[in-house]
């Protein structure tokens, strides 16, 4: 069997190793740096992939991406348009997106941003619990991870309501669909949810104009990627009063510059990219299943679509 190239960038590289070779020792799969008859290689391996991988293996014909957002290798102009590429499909990000946006979605339910700020000034005053039918949750995107953070939240009795490129059909859920549907959507969300893939059709799409069509006192919480949202509206919205907070995990630049005026504004909460992480031992068995496949001839899901980035 030809080697198959791993590049992660990063410390977790011999983690990925380990597990491909516990599940999958016959698919060959080894660091990039190691692999000395480069032409042989057909297939990779990859998260944030430098141009120079795709230089150094030109008969490269797939790449699985260790991750669900594919943006990073779309982004670099070394990818020939003939590689496809195939992402990870949940790989056991969903529950772990569950629980983020669970935790986040109850601080304000519950009210405990205005609690924290009441302990701050010595201020005893217990604020009604609305009726949960009351929080109207707006997920953008329902594919992997939305559709399975909706269906999550229906448990809670919230209001839930997604976006989506088609039309989705979820018990429980109101869904909207396309451009033509998202001011409505935008109108009747007082929590607004981003699971949105980064593509050219939904780069800017947190901006002023869809924001401020959020009833006041509305809160954002993108757990998608920093180039969805334009940092300075929605500081505008949230110091205007017009948005009551926002929670962040992604962003355009990481780490984050420690002079960035997320870190100490009063009314975002932020976290270092950390929403959903791939579980080596699920993606591991994802990638070598559909990888066997390809080998066979096998159809396999989780193509990307280079025309729509996603
Ligand atoms: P999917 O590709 O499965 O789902 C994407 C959803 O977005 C689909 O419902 C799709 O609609 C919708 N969509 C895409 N483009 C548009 C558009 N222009 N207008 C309306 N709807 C659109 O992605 P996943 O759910 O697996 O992941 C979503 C994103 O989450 C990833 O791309 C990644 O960036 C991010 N992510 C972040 C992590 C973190 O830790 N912060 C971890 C994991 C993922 P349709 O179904 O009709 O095609």
């Amino acid at each position: 069997m030809n080697p198959c190239a791993l590049f992660t960038g990063s410390e977790s590289n011999h983690l990925w190793l380990t597990e491909f070779e516990r599940q999958f020792p016959q698919l060959n799969i080894q660091d990039w740096q190691n692999i000395v008859d480069t032409q042989t290689v057909e297939y990779g391996i990859v998260w944030q992939p430098s141009p120079a991988y795709f230089q150094r293996f030109p008969n490269l014909k797939a790449v699985f991406n260790l991750g669900a957002g594919v943006d990073a290798i779309l982004s670099n102009p070394a990818v020939p348009e003939q590689v496809q590429i195939i992402r990870i499909e949940d790989g056991g990000m969903a529950q772990q997106m569950n629980e983020y946006f669970s935790y986040f979605l109850l601080h304000y339910y519950r009210d405990m941003d205005l609690y924290q700020q009441q302990q701050k000034q010595n201020h005893w005053q217990p604020h009604t619990v609305k009726s949960p039918n009351q929080f109207r949750v707006g997920i953008l995107g329902l594919g992997q991870l939305g559709s399975q953070l909706a269906e999550h939240l229906r448990g809670y009795g919230f209001d839930i309501a997604g976006w989506s490129q088609s039309k989705k059909h979820l018990e429980g859920v109101t869904t909207y669909t396309g451009d033509d549907q998202l001011k409505n959507f935008l109108q009747r969300t007082n929590a607004l949810c981003c699971l949105l893939p980064l593509t050219p059709a939904t780069r800017g799409i947190l901006n002023h104009q869809h924001l401020s069509q959020l009833p006041q006192g509305a809160v954002v919480i993108n757990g998608a990627r920093g180039g969805h949202l334009v940092a300075t509206d929605l500081i505008d919205l949230l110091d205007s009063g017009h948005l009551r907070g926002a929670v962040l995990d992604a962003f355009e630049q990481e780490p984050l510059d420690p002079q960035h005026a997320f870190w100490q504004h009063p009314n975002i909460l932020l976290t270092p990219h950390c929403a959903a992480q791939s579980e080596h031992h699920v993606c591991a068995q994802q990638i070598g299943s559909k990888l066997k496949a390809i080998l066979s001839n096998q159809p396999i899901t989780g193509l990307i679509n280079r025309n729509t980035g996603y």
